[in-house]
This record gives C-alpha cells, sequence and structure tokens, in this order.
C-alpha cells in the first residue's frame, strides 16, 4: 500500500528503549503497534517500496545505521531522515520534522506534502507537523519545555511558523544555506527577532553522517520538483 502522507500521535511517554503504543492515522486509518523511535523508523522504512536506487540505497543505510551514544540527538535526527525519504518516496520534498512534548512523548511527526496528493504550497514539513498538533491539542497554550526536530534547517515561512508556535527549541539536522533562514536570523524584522528570544534554534547534536543523510535524501528529487515550480511561475 502506498501511504502518502501520515501523522501520528504517540499515547505514552518516549522511551529510546522501552516500549510504548502509538496510534497511527494514515488517511483516516488508525494501526497501534509497539515499540520504540526504532521500531517506528524500521516499520516506516518497510513501508517505502521503491524502484529508485538511491531510495532503495538510503533505505537499506536507515536501516543499518546504529545510534553514536556521544551524539544525544541521533535517534531524533534518525527518524526525521526517515520521514525525509518517505517523503521523497511520496513524490514530495524530502524534509521530516516530528515534535516532542513536556515529557518527551511525541505529539506530531509530519513530513512535506507540498506536491502530493495534491499541490498546496504552504505543506512544508515543519507546517504539516504544527498544524496537526495544533488541530489537536487546541487547549495547550504553553509549549515551554516542548521540543521540535526537522532534518533541514527551517525556511523563512517555516521559521515565521515556529517562532508564531513558541516551541521551546528547535533543532534542525543539516544547515540549508540556499533555502535556510535559522543562520539568518538576524535579518528578521525587529517584532519576529524579539518574539524569537525566549526560543532556541540551535543545529541538532548528531552525527555528521546523520547530517550529511538529511542533505542527499533531500536532493533526490529536488531538482525534478523545483522545476515543477518554477513552470508554475512560467505559466502564471
Ligand atoms: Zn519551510
Amino acid at each position: 500500500m502506498c501511504i502518502e502522507f501520515f501523522i501520528c500521535v504517540f499515547q505514552r511517554p518516549f522511551r529510546t528503549n522501552g516500549p510504548f503504543i502509538t496510534e497511527f492515522k494514515e488517511k483516516g486509518i488508525i494501526m497501534r503497534f509497539k515499540g520504540d523511535i526504532r521500531d517506528m523508523g524500521a516499520r516506516l522504512l518497510g513501508e517505502i517500496d521503491s524502484e529508485n536506487e538511491n531510495i532503495i540505497n538510503w533505505k537499506d543505510w536507515l536501516q543499518k545505521y546504529r545510534f553514536f551514544p556521544e551524539y544525544p540527538d541521533d535517534p531524533y535526527a534518525w527518524i526525521t531522515d526517515v520521514l525525509a525519504l518517505k517523503s521523497v518516496n511520496s513524490g514530495n520534498y524530502g524534509v521530516g520534522s516530528v515534535m516532542f512534548g513536556f515529557g518527551n512523548e511525541i505529539v506530531a511527526v509530519g513530513h512535506n506534502l507540498v506536491f502530493s496528493p495534491s499541490f498546496r504550497s504552504d505543506l512544508h514539513s515543519e507546517m504539516v507537523a504544527i498544524n496537526y498538533f495544533e488541530e489537536e491539542n487546541p487547549q495547550i497554550t504553553n509549549l515551554k519545555g516542548y521540543t521540535f526536530y526537522t532534518s533541514l534547517e527551517p525556511c523563512p515561512m517555516c521559521l515565521i511558523r515556529l517562532i508564531s508556535s513558541d516551541i521551546n527549541k528547535i533543532h534542525y539536522v543539516a544547515s540549508d544555506p540556499i533555502g535556510g533562514m535559522v543562520n539568518g536570523m538576524s535579518f528578521l524584522p525587529p517584532l519576529w527577532k524579539e518574539l524569537s528570544e525566549p526560543q532556541l534554534f540551535k543545529a541538532a547534536q548528531c552525527s555528521i553522517e546523520l547530517s550529511k543523510a538529511a542533505i542527499e535524501i533531500m536532493l533526490i528529487n529536488a531538482e525534478e520538483l523545483l522545476e515543477i515550480l518554477r513552470k508554475r511561475r512560467c505559466n502564471a
């Protein structure tokens, strides 16, 4: 079955080594399974069915990757890479995001949905995860202690959204020198700069291999999708 997008909520606190129950909502289908973040990633990778050699190779690489204890963010960076690959496999930009709550439980997961199932210019990975969280949790107004991981440095649109959301800490797995905005935060308008002050925007403490993977996975179809965007501009 080809699943083009998904969101999920973990019902119990996330532990890297302990079992928990989660519910996936995939196009209205709810499935349950037990496992940790590794199991979740393995399951997502298992759903990737492709003849694209790049996708197959990255799937294999991610399945074999072992977390380095000296890099505390390795499991979180890894799952964003897994989500990014799933995004590419669904015909979207290879970017994945995951959001953790106050108790370190996963509260939202997302990947890019700009091109498939239908064109939505706003549905970058970060937007998908935050949309889901806010729609599901209108009663939560304080995100102190919440952490967000995304495979690629957020673009200007997503940076403003992340500031508006007031998520406490935001970590990105790879820098994006041509599209990212975190490293250009000093250029934000004064109001947004002021609002962002209590938040932490920082590179994830993960292995260089996971950072490189985030870039390489994004590049699998980036040029092809960029061409679609360019054509839309020409037709305007
Ligand atoms: Zn974005």
